[in-house]
């Protein structure tokens, strides 16, 4: 049996990579991310988009994560360490 989820690496680094699909305007992209040496890229289909692109997208369609609320201030706090 053939798997969809194949595990995909890092043309740079050989890292695990992760692929996050996105929308960008009305296209459905998927961005792929290395950790480790902080390449990025995205692809609609079989095809890599430009990042010129995929920038000036994301300017004219903000995602709605950006906007401003203080009430979401404490969202991304960072993990407590607590060694007892
Ligand atoms: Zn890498």
């Amino acid at each position: 049996m053939a798997s969809a989820e194949l595990e995909e690496i890092c043309p740079r680094c050989a890292h695990t990579l992760v692929a996050i699909p996105l929308k960008l305007g009305d296209a459905k992209v998927v961005m792929r991310s290395c950790s480790a040496c902080d390449t990025r890229w995205w692809q609609e289909g079989d095809e890599t988009l430009p990042l010129g692109q995929v920038l000036r997208v994301m300017k004219d369609n903000p995602p709605p994560s950006q906007r401003r609320g203080h009430r979401d201030a404490g969202r991304f706090r960072p993990k407590a360490v607590t060694s007892t």
